[in-house]
């Protein structure tokens, strides 16, 4: 055969809803030669990572670990350990993650109850209290941040909610963690999962995973064998507990980059990490709104790493994203289920986080929707950003 030619992808940005790009130490890191993955000098990595990983979820879970997987492998994970067939599961679906959450969670043989709100909207915690009392189920899962509506799902008092019913708490953070405070242990979150390629600026590969001690003394109590034997966290833990026994080779590299990612996370301090995200977002949403455009998210409850806005009247989806992609190299994500052709999602997460990629996005999508006909007014958008960054 005709041998391809050298690697050499175009260089993006990628603004989308995840992958968002690797920070350039956690890429660095990645080029570390491997070392093998029982070697002494991995497991002292290994066990960094896990430390950090407890910081970054807030958390002293001595679970905590990651599934060597993307994001769905973290869904996959919580739901096939935490429920056994027939088990009552309320899922709290406004969006496409929570619809997979139902799927998933079916799939499991779980007796699954869904409860919804219109895409964009949040729970409130009195409906959440009437289905408990209800159901009465073993778990109840919930998206914190869902990224096909780009809409913020507060947390603070839902665990203990959850625990007047003797019900656990299951949170989808793989948007938020990273970017907005997820505290497993002051909201009494019992599982969660997330990802490395979002809020954490590592290539896709890990999804973090932590369990309460609630949740632990659930698994300790199957009467059924999981039915996934890579994701029975009873057999992976043996890897990343202090045993180390071989479970499945570790992916080394990637363990690298979350070590990188996570030092990166607390370096610069939580606090401090949010705060950036909050405000790159109000300059953002400022320089959006002044090309017209709107939030699907309800007002109050817009995520600041992933805003979602309607596509404005008159105008393609498609075109624009492809123009912003050939000319700017800038890569949006499109509308998913119910939104597809509808809005673009505008994903500003970990690294990518930066008054200069704010400034860059909104000069070109000012050039891509003129060039649609859309009419606005010529710097509107950029001028509005750097109001709120000198205000
Ligand atoms: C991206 C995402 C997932 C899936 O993660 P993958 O890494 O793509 O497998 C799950 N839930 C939410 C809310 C997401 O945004």
């Amino acid at each position: 055969m005709n041998v391809p030619g050298p690697l050499n992808p175009p260089v993006r940005l990628l603004l989308g809803p995840g992958p968002s790009d690797a920070h350039p130490r956690v890429l660095r890191a990645m080029a570390t030669p491997l070392l093998g993955h029982l070697d002494p000098q991995f497991l002292e990595i290994m066990n960094a990572a896990q430390e950090m990983l407890r910081s970054a979820y807030q958390t002293k879970n001595q679970v905590t670990f990651p599934v060597s997987a993307t994001g769905m492998a973290g869904m996959e994970t919580c739901f096939v350990n935490l429920v056994e067939p027939g088990d009552r599961v309320v899922v709290c679906a406004a969006g496409f993650f929570g619809q997979r959450m139902v799927e998933v969670a079916n799939r499991a043989g779980a007796q699954v109850t869904v409860l919804e709100r219109p895409w964009g909207e949040v729970f409130d915690f009195q409906q959440i209290r009437e289905t408990l009392q209800k159901v009465r189920p073993k778990l109840l899962a919930i998206v914190q941040a869902e990224t096909s509506t780009g809409a913020w799902q507060p947390l603070e008092g839902l665990g203990a909610l959850c625990h007047e019913f003797e019900t656990l708490l299951l949170v989808d953070a793989v948007t938020a963690l990273g970017c907005i405070p997820v505290a497993l242990d002051a909201w009494q979150i019992d599982a969660v999962y997330s990802c490395s390629q979002k809020g954490l600026s590592c290539p896709p590969g890990l999804s973090p995973v932590s369990f309460s001690s609630r949740a632990v003394e659930v698994f300790s109590k199957r009467k059924t064998k999981v039915q996934s034997w890579y994701f029975d966290v009873n057999l992976v833990e043996h890897y990343w507990d202090s045993d180390r026994f071989y479970h499945h080779t570790g992916p080394i590299t990637m363990v690298y980059a979350l070590y990188e990612g996570l030092r990166l996370v607390l370096e610069e301090g939580l606090e401090a990490r949010w705060a950036r995200h909050r405000r790159n977002h109000e300059a953002l949403k400022a320089g959006l709104k002044a090309l017209g455009l709107t939030y699907t998210a309800t007002e109050g409850h817009q995520l600041p790493q992933l805003n979602a806005v309607r596509v404005p009247p008159g105008c393609e989806d498609l075109p624009v994203r492809k123009r912003l992609l050939t000319e700017f190299g800038i890569e949006i994500g499109g509308g998913l289920g119910e939104f597809k052709g509808k809005a673009w999602r505008i994903g500003l997460m970990g690294y990518n986080s930066r008054p200069d990629v704010v400034l860059l996005f909104l000069g070109a999508l000012e050039q891509c929707l003129t060039s649609q006909g859309v009419k606005v007014q010529a710097g509107a958008g950029v001028a509005a950003a750097n109001r709120t960054y000198l205000g």
